[in-house]
């Protein structure tokens, strides 16, 4: 068999075993230069590259799989060299293999560079977004959003409290869409820094500049869009950009801090375009999805936590941004003081003064006031007799806290709560818990009444 028969054959076998981007960018001018026999069943193959970038990747990836290979071809043991020369049967076509020929680029390196240009915030992957009830809805249309761009859900608008994980949502549909088409023009960016770009390039007189950045994105992720509030010329210019970009078949997704309606002053001509697509929210991560988020951050920064502990953090931190935080503070923690990670270091933890801000209510007289001043209620309204449901559901939620966060027990709760009996107050807690990862005015509500949500954190 001479050589470049050896070779095409050998190359059918790697073939099977690589993609068809990698196999043509790495081996399609590449040529057997030279056979050295050695003994009977052993010889030399002498592997000619033409140009040292791609002979030192096929060494470093490939040798193992070229050798076996040929030794299935030739039936002998053979070892490889490599030599950096031209390919002398390049014109022949029988040695041509596929349309992505000419493609010196692999495939991995242009999507790292499609990432970096597209802003993406690194490891914000659906591979490292965890799923529960509370946000099932926003993952399944994001995920669709991610395989068919630009036709399932156009505009797609995710909302929600803060950290909720709406950026990273976002964020995981750029990769993903990358990660399949890597040529595709996608671009993140946060609200503010739009509103100054639209700013600045009106200033100093450059728009069209950032007319045709914007308006040649093929996937524009818009992050808080809350911030073109009251921003005239800013929405005048993103509704000209949404125009184009929808006409041209591409794909836009944002996120707010709260639905379109309750957006003040947006123009109605962009309401409606968001009303046009599909809005999904985001609700606040239920004790389950806290411990998953945990062991995912761990694991990404190379730490096995162990599950009673991540489940007591989750228990301790509500908010998904101070858990990542707390995290960082138990690693650094516990690798400068050589400690195991444990119950007592989060306790430790947990207790500084300048820790994580942790549900510590002082009595249920604290509780009834904050929930009396979120409701806008009296005292006498939210232990009394009243049924409307504007005192039911806070009277409820009194009782959901009072047993799960003070703990005491469904008597004393009753005898607080205007002497009801035990039973009413075992239905209470046990309806807020069913409705707590479901409903958002609940959830929401809790959190406010225990303070973790306020705006700024
Ligand atoms: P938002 O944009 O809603 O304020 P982010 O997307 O910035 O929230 O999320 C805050 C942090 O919590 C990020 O580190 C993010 O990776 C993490 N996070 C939130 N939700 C999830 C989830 N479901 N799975 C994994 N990580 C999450
Ligand atoms: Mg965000």
């Amino acid at each position: 068999m001479d050589a470049q028969r050896i070779w095409k054959q050998t190359l059918d076998i790697v073939r099977l075993s690589i993609s068809e981007a990698n196999f043509s960018t790495w081996f399609s001018n590449t040529f057997i230069s030279e056979i050295k026999i050695l003994e009977d069943d052993k010889q030399i193959v002498e592997i000619g590259c033409p140009s040292s970038f791609l002979r030192s990747t096929i060494e470093e990836r490939y040798t193992s799989l070229l050798q076996d290979a040929l030794n299935q071809v030739t039936g002998k043991k053979n070892n490889i060299s490599f030599t950096i020369k031209q390919n002398p049967y390049k014109t022949k076509n029988e040695l041509q293999f596929s349309p992505l020929f000419n493609s010196q680029i692999n495939k991995d390196e242009l999507f790292e560079k499609a990432v970096k240009n597209a802003h993406l915030i690194p490891a914000y992957t659906f591979e490292n977004f965890a799923v529960s009830s509370t946000n099932q809805m926003a993952w399944a249309a994001a995920s669709a959003v991610a395989k068919n761009p630009g036709s399932s859900y156009n505009p797609l608008f995710i909302w929600g409290g803060v950290g909720v994980g709406k950026t990273h949502l976002m964020v995981a549909i750029g990769y993903e869409i990358l990660k399949n088409n890597p040529n595709c023009r996608v671009f993140y960016c946060m609200g503010e820094e739009f509103t100054s770009q639209i700013i600045e390039a009106i200033k100093t007189k450059t728009t069209n500049e950032f007319k045709r950045k914007y308006r040649s994105t093929q996937v524009l992720l818009l992050d808080d869009i809350q911030f073109l509030a009251g921003k005239t010329a800013v929405q005048e210019e993103f509704f000209h950009t949404f125009n184009t970009i929808q006409r041209e078949g591409g794909q836009i997704v944002m996120t707010s801090d709260r639905p379109p309606e309750d957006i003040q002053r947006l123009e109605e001509r962009l309401r409606s375009r968001f009303e046009g697509g599909l809005i999904v929210d985001i609700s606040p991560p239920d004790f389950e999805l806290r411990t998953a988020i945990l062991l995912i951050k761990a694991k990404q920064r190379g730490i096995q936590i162990p599950m009673n502990i991540a489940q007591l953090i989750a228990s301790k931190i509500e908010s998904p941004r101070k858990i990542e935080g707390f995290l960082i503070k138990l690693i650094s923690e516990s690798t400068t003081k050589g400690i195991p990670i444990d119950e007592n270091l989060v306790f430790d933890l947990i207790g500084k003064p300048n820790g994580e801000k942790t549900f510590h209510p002082v009595s249920h007289q604290e509780i009834i006031r904050k929930i009396c001043e979120y409701y806008n209620l009296n005292k006498k309204q939210l232990l009394g007799e009243g049924r409307s449901r504007k005192l039911v559901l806070p009277r409820q939620i009194l009782m959901y806290i009072l047993r799960k966060e003070l703990k005491l027990p469904l008597e004393e709760i009753g005898r607080i709560v205007g002497g009801r009996d035990h039973t009413t107050v075992m239905h209470a807690v046990e309806k807020i818990s069913n409705l707590i990862s479901t409903n958002k005015e609940i959830s929401e509500g809790l959190m406010r009444i225990k303070n973790f949500s306020s705006p700024n954190n």
